[in-house]
């Protein structure tokens, strides 16, 4: 069922100049790129978009984290995408993702770890409509 998902290439990856290299993973995964922006994120907006994680010890770190450089923001579409997406991410913590992943090849760290992408279809269209009005997807 062609399903849509919300993505995030994280500061550690646009600091070292990888965007292309992931997006050409998520692209050979069957993912379409179907709106996509790079913007810097205020305190705020990461703030909004972590709130499910404001109990974390972990927190304070992500949103510093978050905002201290460019993010891509992206709506990706494909069959089952957000199981999809997930899958070629790899694991959370890149030392126990799968080889081949983006997180395995590419991530920095548990904290910095290249990518974001929805852990449901509820929680995709939160997402996306947080950070993306209608008009600027465009499948
Ligand atoms: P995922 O991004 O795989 O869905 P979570 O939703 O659990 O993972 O966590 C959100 C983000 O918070 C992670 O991608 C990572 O950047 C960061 N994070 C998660 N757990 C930790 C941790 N124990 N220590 C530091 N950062 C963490
Ligand atoms: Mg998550």
């Amino acid at each position: 069922m062609t399903e849509r998902t919300f993505s995030i290439i994280k500061p550690d990856a646009t600091r070292r100049n990888i965007t292309g290299k992931i997006i050409t993973k998520l692209e050979d995964a069957g993912l379409r790129v179907v709106a996509q922006k790079r913007v810097r994120w205020s305190k705020a907006d990461a703030e909004a978009f972590y709130a499910v994680h404001k109990e974390r010890p972990f927190f304070n770190d992500l949103v510093a984290f978050m905002t201290s450089g460019p993010v891509v923001l992206q709506v990706l579409e494909g069959d089952t995408a957000v199981a999809r997406n997930r899958e070629i991410m790899g694991a959370t913590n890149p030392a126990e993702a799968a080889a081949g992943t983006i997180r395995a090849e590419y991530a920095e760290s548990l904290e910095a770890n290249s990518v974001h992408g929805s852990d449901s279809p509820e929680n995709a269209a939160i997402e996306i409509s947080q950070c993306f009005s209608d008009a600027e997807i465009v499948g």
